[in-house]
């Protein structure tokens, strides 16, 4: 007796994860474009100074970690760079304690040297 072969609905569920991981992707690209406009591009640690070229190891900082507040005026933002941004997350993580990935399991070891912010946050569901 052969079964029905229907399309297995992962197939739908990998569209819509994409399609909401896209809607993330463009939002966060807002958002940086926006505060971009509005910040000098100096990192708001070290004070290293940026330009087109390198504009791509500039970050947007959510001071209070909370990629889903992004007030128009630019206050919850902070530019860093890719270092200061990385020493900040650490601290934040020394502090708080390990706290085990969502979904278990073996989570990607975390990279020292992001040169992708944008990859970094896609790898990142919260700050
Ligand atoms: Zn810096
Ligand atoms: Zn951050």
């Amino acid at each position: 007796m052969a079964s029905p072969s229907r399309p297995p609905d992962s197939a739908r569920l990998d569209r819509i994860v994409a399609e909401a991981r896209r809607a993330r992707d463009l939002r966060e690209t807002t958002y940086r474009e926006r505060a971009l406009a509005i910040y000098p591009w100096v990192c708001g640690r070290c004070a290293r100074e940026f330009d087109r070229a390198t504009v791509s190891q500039l970050t947007v900082h959510h001071r209070d970690h909370n990629h889903d507040n992004n007030p128009a005026d630019g206050s919850n933002w902070e530019l860093l760079c890719v270092y200061c941004h990385d020493n900040e997350h650490s601290r934040q993580r020394d502090s708080a304690g390990r706290t085990a990935p969502a979904g278990g399991g073996e989570a990607p070891a975390p990279a020292t040297h992001k040169p992708f912010a944008g990859l970094e946050a896609l790898l990142k569901r919260k700050e």
